[in-house]
């Protein structure tokens, strides 16, 4: 763990948590208090262009990148399934889901910064405020069922085509 976050879990403070969009949308970056990302949302970074701005907000200290704990992960994943987003959720996004998880149990008052759909939709089953940067952002949370057009099977699963058919999975608003 590094320094600085030892020295801010002394009291409670504004943290953001960023995924790729908030990272080079700039403006998010500027607003007070301390930035955090993932090694894996930096690892989906390809373009030039993006690579310097992580890299000015890095040596600039405007951000900083931390791994969630495993356990934290683990749980996200498992919040993810129960509302259908689980396979509609890359690795980068529940990194950063389950930082800004595992910092807001820690007595944070956390931040998340995404456009993506389903990283707002399970921040909200997990009771996190997110932020969107380009889009309007989700309303209201919605829990889905996935299920196989194909052969009618449901459940849960991190694929996008169904573990019994290998057709592609679909989902429906469940009420
Ligand atoms: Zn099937």
């Amino acid at each position: 763990m590094s320094e600085s976050l030892k020295e801010d879990s002394r009291g409670k403070r504004r943290i953001f948590v960023h995924d790729a969009s908030g990272i080079f949308a700039g403006v998010p970056l500027s607003l007070p208090g301390k930035h955090y990302t993932t090694p894996k949302i930096i690892g989906e970074i390809r373009d030039e262009y993006s690579k310097r701005i992580l890299a000015l907000a890095l040596v600039s200290n405007k951000l900083e990148v931390v791994s969630p704990p495993n356990k934290a992960v683990e749980e996200v994943a498992k919040k993810a399934g129960e509302i259908g987003e689980l396979n509609r959720l890359s690795d980068a996004d529940i990194s950063i889901l389950a930082l800004a998880y595992w910092f807001k149990r820690k007595g944070y008052e956390v931040i998340l910064v995404s456009d993506d759909y389903s990283v707002q939709n399970t921040a909200l089953y997990l009771n996190l405020v997110f932020m969107a940067v380009k889009t309007i952002g989700i309303k209201a949370m919605r829990k889905y069922e996935v299920y196989c057009p194909n052969c009618g099977w449901r459940g849960i699963t991190n694929s996008t085509t169904c573990p019994r058919c290998g057709f592609p999975l679909a989902r429906r608003i469940r009420h």
